[in-house]
């Protein structure tokens, strides 16, 4: 079964029309680099920033940032890598952020909403995936965007930033900007949010908990905490039609985008990438080819 899958690894799936499905690799380290490659990761849809924050007793500085975010786009260059901005909040601490006690950890000071409010982090993130940005084909994208103005004064930071890189005669190079759908809010207002973007990612792991109201980490909700319920199903179609509306990419990067049962419905209703843990891509890509030859 190993030996039949390694056949897929290294295919580009098409589907019947001649679409090209980016099947891509969530990683959080540049230590997975290999692993996502050995498995046939044709760029990286989800790079989590997290760790790298985790990681040290002290925040990362611009240039280890840069340094970090500029390996990741060589090694995968000329295919995509998607760089998601800071995405912590109460649950998982770092040091050098004051975390505010919260009931709600999960509808709290978390992701975007924190990173707004300390402009000296986000900048810092920002400034060195600017600079990352010259060495391959780097985009980046927000998590727990809920509202058309954080995705508004994002941009306004990011200017600021270039300005100023540009002043200090530093090299870098614009990135597109994504945000990540994931609660509701930002489903509902897909229209808008298409109009500031150039790509969406549809988070199915938050989406699926704000959705259905079931924490994702409390095992007494998990009946509801599953992502082909009616409503989890119709709030990814009403994402990837505004995406389609507008003309821009959509893709999917929670856990659902591996899964070989969902797969067939998420090309149906028009998602041309899909993001997941290395060790789905295999499987996921045969999958894809499967029904292009079910197609022909
Ligand atoms: C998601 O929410 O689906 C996602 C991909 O992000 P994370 O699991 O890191 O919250
Ligand atoms: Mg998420």
């Amino acid at each position: 079964e190993r030996d039949a899958l390694a056949a897929f690894k290294g295919i580009v799936p098409k589907l019947a029309d001649g679409t090209v499905i980016e099947v891509a690799a969530n990683i959080g380290s540049l230590e997975e680099i290999e692993a996502a490659q050995e498995a046939g990761a044709m760029g990286v849809g989800l790079f989590r920033t997290e760790l790298l924050f985790m990681r040290h007793m002290h925040l990362p500085s611009e240039d280890m940032q840069a340094e970090t975010y500029g390996a990741l786009a060589r090694a995968f260059a000329p295919h995509p890598v998607i760089v998601r901005t800071l995405d912590i909040g109460g649950d998982k601490p770092v040091a050098g952020v004051e975390f505010p006690d919260e009931e709600n950890p999960f509808l709290g000071w978390r992701g975007i909403r924190m990173c707004l409010d300390r402009p000296d982090i986000f900048k810092r993130q920002l400034r060195a995936l600017l600079r990352a940005g010259i060495h391959g084909n780097l985009k980046v994208m927000l998590p727990m965007v809920s509202d058309i103005g954080e995705v508004r004064r994002t941009k306004i930071l990011i200017d600021e930033c270039a300005t100023e890189l540009a002043r200090e005669s530093v090299p870098f190079t614009r990135f597109d900007l994504g945000v990540m759908i994931e609660t509701p809010a930002a489903v509902l207002i897909a229209p808008m949010l298409a109009k500031e973007v150039s790509f969406f990612s549809i988070g199915t792991n938050d989406l699926t908990q704000y959705v259905m109201a079931a924490d994702r980490l409390n095992p007494t909700v998990a009946n509801l905490n599953d992502v082909t319920n009616p409503a989890v199903m119709a709030a990814i179609e009403m994402t990837v039609n505004a995406a389609k509306a507008a003309g821009i990419m959509v893709g999917m990067c929670g856990e659902a985008a591996g899964r070989p049962d969902l797969i067939p419905a998420f090309i149906r209703m028009g998602l041309t990438e899909l993001s997941m843990s290395p060790a789905s891509i295999p499987r996921a890509k045969k999958r894809i080819a499967e029904l292009t030859a079910e197609a022909g």
